[in-house]
């Protein structure tokens, strides 16, 4: 490991050296109730999402699934060694687009949850995707049963296309028939992450879309506060429009949650990892 910085409100920032000396971050994030730990799946991201810090960095490489397995082992021994308890939850939303390193991500969930591993709940992983329809469809064909989140930001072509580029091979229409598709394989419910950017996806017009999108399988909604970048204009919604953008979906009995910012003042939050070259 070769930095840790601690956040005011105890989320921990881990970056972590691989042998070919890239660097990737891994997150340590303990609430309440769950002791999370956001790992990487690869160096960089090819996917050039324009809220993301990890987008304005090339792809350098897939992570093998050993040095995902790695990262997650280690957080667990931070959690334990800092706060006194192991891991309770994982989520695949570190750098990297997870579903383009199939095969890896897979076979590190498998080492999580085998019982010479962690020995961990499936239910407990979650992998989160930017989008790609023919993928989320594996998924559906390998019948996995860890937890699927869609990096969803707007329920409108021509918006999302705007913020997520992937989304012009990966329309909402292709999108929700690959869910169909994926719900009827597994049964396992959706979530749909929306970070909440003002006067972008701020709007009652918004969220009725969203709701519209919502139909099409069970799921839930987490919005999320937006963190700020260098590289990008975004800014987060008001307090009291991401209110009532959640007080609507609720009231279309859609389950929904506000997720508030951790570790932003270390760069950890959402959308914030992006280790330097330069730094190594
Ligand atoms: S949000 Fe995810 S998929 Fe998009 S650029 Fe960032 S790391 Fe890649």
């Amino acid at each position: 490991m070769l930095l840790k910085q601690f956040s005011n409100d105890k989320t921990i920032k881990n970056t972590f050296v691989l042998h070919d000396k890239h660097l990737i971050e891994g997150v340590l994030i303990p609430t309440t109730e769950r002791m999370t730990a956001c790992v990487s799946s690869q160096v960089g991201c090819s996917l050039t999402c324009k809220f993301c810090a990890t987008g304005y960095m090339e792809r350098k490489r897939n992570l093998n699934a050993d040095e995902i397995y790695d990262q997650v082992v280690l957080i667990d021994k931070q959690a334990k060694e800092h706060y006194g308890i192991p891991l309770s939850n994982i989520v695949y939303m570190g750098m990297g687009e997870p579903l383009l390193n199939y095969n890896n991500v897979l076979k590190s969930i498998d080492r999580i949850t085998a019982e010479d591993g962690l020995n961990m709940s499936y239910k407990r992983i979650t992998v989160s995707t930017a989008g790609i329809a023919k993928m989320i469809k594996k998924l559906g064909d390998d019948d996995v049963k860890f937890n699927l989140a869609l990096s969803l930001h707007a329920a409108n072509d021509v918006k999302r296309n705007e913020i997520m580029p992937i989304n012009e091979q990966n329309s909402l229409a292709a999108l929700a028939e690959a869910l169909k598709y994926y719900f009827a394989k597994t049964k396992n419910p959706v979530t749909y992450e929306y970070i909440i950017f003002n006067n972008f996806n701020d709007e009652i017009e918004d969220a009725k879309e969203l709701a519209r999108f919502c139909k099409h399988v069970p799921c839930k909604v987490n919005i999320i506060e937006y963190n700020p970048i260098a590289f990008a204009d975004f800014t987060n919604a008001a307090v009291d429009k991401t209110e009532i953008f959640a007080n609507y979906l609720k009231k279309q009995g859609i389950i929904t949650n506000i997720r508030r910012s951790r570790g932003k003042d270390i760069d950890a939050a959402c959308g914030q990892l992006a280790v330097k070259e330069e730094n190594k």
